[in-house]
């Protein structure tokens, strides 16, 4: 085994379900790369450990090779062997933890959403804490995230501290409250923990089913630091629930959405299955449940060592000026490629090059920041989304947004896919419906590389979240000149500020928001947005400029980060000493 490399910075190691590109669902996998990159810059020694997932892509890590021992890990009363193998994923070393389990936990072609999923990763974070026992590291920090690595939290004080695993301190970094993974509470066994000591209010209980263990409560108690993903949304999770009721009907003019104060009335365990995270939820077309789900009790009561963090982006991976998926690189000074970009992508879905109803729009720049001003031919305006599509994204206004979109002269090009059957089944009615339609495209499917076009591509991308615990895509839309239309919660609240808000000072002005999650919201900002592209094209570019040039690095992020794992190392040590 690799052995720990003496540096100056602090050791830290993150335990992770995803990491971009190899193992990429949503965000998380970005954030893993996006902190790693950036704390790694700042001359600290991270690594990584995820699951040798079958269906990774092997093509982006470099040197990939089995390591020649085997690390032994506890599962259901025996030992089993896992095989460790060591490569570099975009400059990280990452280690992947190939279980010899005859369940083939990492052989199902997918990532997540499996039946045994609380299995999987149990072993997983049993098995990752094993390898840095055997391996002698000595880390100062081990960062766990959502609930599928939570488990490390609580197996590590009960289990490896006291095996020697001692010098770290935790951090648990929980990207979505909807996700907590809960199981019957003698699932928790099969790890090794101790299911009657913990299965206790205080510790990891479930706080509304008290036969079930919740992981992320486990690791909210257990770990030295919490965070979660902006600081908007570790606000929102500490209230309690607000049932937002949304009437997705296939008439979309009938649908409507309610947001009232109640007590949420699902019961555990007649939730159906969000897909792939092992979430629940109660049905977009019912109620969603917003807050804390069912934590913010456990949150406060742990409220000095929460804290929210706005996520960055990797800004190697989402740059216009050198994006190998484009058609064309561009940047704020010259948008000709945007341009360009935009008629590439409309060619390859077979969109309309010119809306006969909408003239084209000509853009003279002639902008004092901007030295080579030319004319610009944008064209009529494309409307992006791209995202998971689950009740959390506010499917019902994505779907209005399609249609309002046509009404206001648009383009509309949604990339997305649904682990819930009945949202992918109504999309694929959707884009069967448009099939052949000039102006409207429906990408079923994951896709990286279309996925960047589409930023390219678009002017305005849109995110109706119902809640949003960071969001990244509002952020890369602004990097490649999209402008962002969102809903005003969580992450979005942090980083996107309405144009037309004169309680907010100029500079920080980059989209345009809405607060009610209803129809009538969403349609004030995209129609403002609209008018201000068609009506006042040059302050138009003035905006694109300055979205393009805000920096939404992990710069700032990473220092943050950095402060709160300093200063736990040193409360610690601290302890140690006057011990
Ligand atoms: P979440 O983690 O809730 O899915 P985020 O906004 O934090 O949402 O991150 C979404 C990430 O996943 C972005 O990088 C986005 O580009 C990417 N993404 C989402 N859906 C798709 C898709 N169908 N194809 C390609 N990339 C996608």
């Amino acid at each position: 085994l690799t052995s720990s490399s003496m540096s100056s910075g602090l050791h830290v190691i993150h335990i992770a379900a995803e990491m971009a590109p190899v193992a990429k669902v949503g965000g998380l996998g970005d954030v893993i790369t996006g902190i790693g990159k950036a704390l790694q810059k700042r001359g600290h020694l991270v690594e990584i450990i995820l699951p040798k997932y079958d269906c990774m892509q092997y093509d982006r890590v470099q040197e990939l090779r089995v390591l020649d021992v085997v690390v032994e890990s506890y599962f259901d009363g025996r030992l089993f062997k896992n095989k460790v193998w060591v490569g570099t994923v975009e400059g990280l070393p990452v280690y992947f933890i190939e279980p010899h389990h005859p369940d083939k936990f990492f052989w199902r072609g997918e990532f997540y959403g499996e039946r045994d999923d609380f299995k999987r990763f149990s072993f997983f974070s049993r098995a990752a804490l094993e390898l840095l026992l055997q391996a002698g590291k000595k880390p100062d920090i081990i960062h766990c995230h959502d609930w599928q690595t939570a488990f490390v939290a609580p197996l590590y004080w009960d289990l490896y501290a006291p095996k020697g695993l001692n010098s770290a301190r935790i951090c648990f970094t929980c990207h979505n409250f909807e996700y907590q993974g809960t199981a019957h509470a003698s699932e928790l066994a099969s790890c090794g923990l101790d299911v009657q000591q913990l299965n206790r209010p205080d510790r990891m209980q479930d706080n509304s089913a008290h036969d079930r263990i919740n992981p992320v409560k486990g690791a909210i108690v257990f770990s030295n630091i919490v965070t979660t993903v902006s600081p908007s949304y570790a606000q929102e999770v500490r209230t309690a629930e607000i049932i937002c009721q949304c009437d997705g009907t296939l008439n979309r003019r009938s649908s409507r959405v309610r947001e009232k104060e109640e007590e949420s009335a699902t019961k555990p365990g007649s939730e159906a299955r969000d897909g792939g995270r092992g979430a629940h939820w109660c049905g977009w077309a019912r109620r969603r449940r917003i807050g804390g789900k069912g934590l913010h009790s456990t949150l406060n009561f742990h409220s000095k060592k929460f804290v929210g963090i706005l996520n960055g982006i990797d800004t190697d991976t989402w740059n216009p000026a050198t994006d190998t998926f484009l058609k064309v690189q561009y940047n704020a000074n010259d948008l000709q490629g945007k341009a360009e970009n935009k008629v590439a992508l409309r060619r390859h879905l077979a969109l309309s090059f010119a809306d006969a109803r909408q003239p084209l729009i000509v853009l003279i720049l002639g902008l004092s920041r901007i030295s080579d001003a030319k004319l610009q031919i944008l064209g009529d305006y494309n409307v992006g989304c791209i995202t998971r599509l689950v009740p959390q994204k506010g499917v019902h206004l994505i779907r209005h947004a399609i249609y309002r979109t046509l009404e206001l002269g648009g383009q509309f090009v949604l990339l997305g896919s649904s682990p819930v059957p009945h949202i992918q089944r109504e999309f694929e009615g959707i884009a069967n419906h448009f099939q052949n339609h000039d102006h409207i495209r429906l990408i079923l499917k994951y896709d990286e590389s279309l996925s960047h076009s589409i930023y390219a591509a678009s002017d305005m991308f849109i995110i109706p979240s119902i809640f949003e615990p960071c969001g990244l895509t509002q952020m890369i839309a602004m990097r490649y000149g999209s402008i962002p239309i969102t809903r005003k919660t969580g992450g979005l609240n942090d980083s996107v500020f309405d144009f037309d808000d004169d309680t907010i000072p100029l500079q920080f002005r980059n989209g345009y928001t809405f607060l009610n999650p209803d129809e009538q919201g969403l349609n004030s900002a995209l129609d403002r947005a609209f008018n201000h592209y068609k009506n006042n094209p040059e302050s138009w570019h003035q905006l694109v400029y300055k979205d393009m040039t805000m920096d939404w690095s992990w710069d700032s992020s990473a220092l943050q980060y950095e402060e709160l794992y300093a200063k736990s190392v040193a409360r610690a040590r601290a302890t140690t000493i006057r011990a």
